[in-house]
């Protein structure tokens, strides 16, 4: 059986760190199969590789050289080679790559962009074998063009095509340690496309799938997830175990420990995930299966979604009228809108938004539709609002979890606009005004786990 590990920017952003990580790689001789992030933050005032990319390609894109970000980078692995004490020829083919990259034809310039972005990680997977190499360790490099991660052609946002599984399957047969880069692949065309943003996270999730790893060890920077975002209650409870279902929702909700993307490939292999600390591997981490034993938690975690909107219209004998919640949301489709929640009452329906999707002049353009289209008595836009997400699958077999969040909304003055109970009762959704949101979560955390 293999291991699947993959390692964040922050465990690859110094030498220091790339040591840890070659240290876990070889303590265990089931990690054959790594991916790596492109180096992240030295500390919080730092600027990712991926960052100093793009700003580079940027800088080409609308008309300019990019060239000092483009050293910076390069000046990144220089000094992570350094302080490894690789030779300093190792830098060298980085540097021709990624100049080589900035220098490319911008004339598609998604495909340019993706072309910079990906630079990243490829270079760290190349320096990561060498890293390895220099101990003795049998390390090799894979392109994910030969390895076949075959993506759709969507640039920065691709998604893998179902053929790159079985080819991506050999690589179980490859000698020694293989060193994947993470973030892109390549489309049926041959261009360079990368997944969204913290992508690498769904490399590995694929790789775990395709080549039906044991367990897909995710390393990162905190030991745990956590049951609250750790900047708005005081050290939250670390998470020891959840099922996909409820990483799903929490990590849908803001929880950025895993890409909510990279859930999809391992929850149809079935393959656990462990999140771990690079910087405390000794620490527990948390383990995200199919179903949980401890069902006697039933709430794991509370989230929060925050700048959400939602469309309000009204219409007497609505429920009569066939087609109308399809009518609705075609307008939102016609123009690219996604939307999150659709709740709705005998004479009307919200859609909720995140407000990103949503500028002004669309809105503006929409409701114009709404109101020739469907005809509503009345309809409003709201904005500054946030969801709160009560989260876990014990919910479903214990009495009163809905009554002890009102409640404690209700004495901390926190007034729910919608409640919203998905049919899978894995979460309960409270809307609520931007301004409480941390008291909600705060007060919902101190109700459920204190
Ligand atoms: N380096 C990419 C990013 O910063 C992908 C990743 O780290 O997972 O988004």
């Amino acid at each position: 059986m293999l291991k699947i590990s993959k390692f964040g920017g922050s465990s690859l952003a110094t030498a220091e760190q790339v040591r840890r990580v070659c240290d876990i790689i070889t303590a265990d001789p089931k990690r054959r199969l790594i991916v790596v992030s492109a180096p992240g933050k030295r500390h919080s005032e730092d600027i990712k590789v991926t960052d100093l990319l793009i700003a580079a390609a940027s800088q080409r894109l609308t008309g300019k050289i990019g060239a000092s970000e483009c050293a910076e980078t390069i000046e990144r692995y220089r000094s992570i080679a350094a302080g490894l004490e690789l030779p300093a020829e190792v830098v060298e083919p980085i540097a021709r790559d990624l100049t080589e990259r900035l220098e490319k034809s911008t004339t598609d310039a998604n495909l340019y962009m993706d072309t910079m972005k990906a630079g990243g990680e490829d270079n760290c997977a190349r320096l990561i074998a060498q890293a390895l190499q220099a101990r003795g360790v049998e390390a090799h490099y894979v392109s994910p063009k030969d390895a076949g991660l075959i993506l759709s052609d969507e640039p920065g946002n691709a998604q893998v095509l179902p053929e790159a599984y079985n080819r991506l399957r050999d690589l179980r047969e490859r000698p020694g340690i293989t060193i994947f880069p993470g973030f892109f692949g390549y489309s049926k065309q041959g261009n360079i496309v990368t997944f969204s943003r913290g992508g690498s996270d769904i490399t590995g999730a694929i790789l775990a799938s395709a080549v039906r790893a044991e367990v897909y060890e995710n390393f990162t920077d905190v030991d745990s997830v956590f049951a609250a975002n750790p900047s708005i209650v005081k050290d939250p409870a670390p998470i020891s175990e959840l099922t996909y279902r409820e990483m799903r929702e929490l990590s849908y909700a803001g929880f950025s420990v895993f890409h909510d993307e990279a859930l999809e490939p391992v929850y149809r292999a079935q393959v656990p995930v462990h999140i771990r600390n690079t910087n405390n591997p000794k620490s527990d981490g948390t383990l995200i299966v199919p179903s949980r034993k401890s069902t006697d938690i039933p709430v794991v975690g509370i989230a929060a979604i925050d700048s959400v909107c939602c469309i309000y219209l009204s219409k007497y004998l609505m429920n009569r009228e066939i087609g109308f919640g399809r009518r609705l949301l075609q307008i939102l489709e016609s123009e690219g809108v996604s939307f999150e929640h659709v709740p709705s009452g005998i004479d009307n329906m919200s859609v909720i938004i995140r407000e990103e999707n949503l500028p002004v002049k669309k809105e503006k353009r929409i409701v114009e539709q709404i109101r020739q289209t469907l005809g509503p008595e009345d309809i409003s836009v709201e904005r500054g609002l946030s969801l709160i997400m009560v989260v876990g699958e014990g919910m479903r077999h214990t009495i009163g979890i809905a009554s002890r969040a009102t409640h404690a909304l209700a004495s901390a003055q926190v007034n729910i606009e919608m409640i919203n109970q998905g049919s899978n009762e894995v979460s309960m959704m409270f809307g609520i005004k931007s301004d409480d949101m941390e008291t909600a979560v705060q007060t919902l955390y101190a109700e459920y786990f204190a």
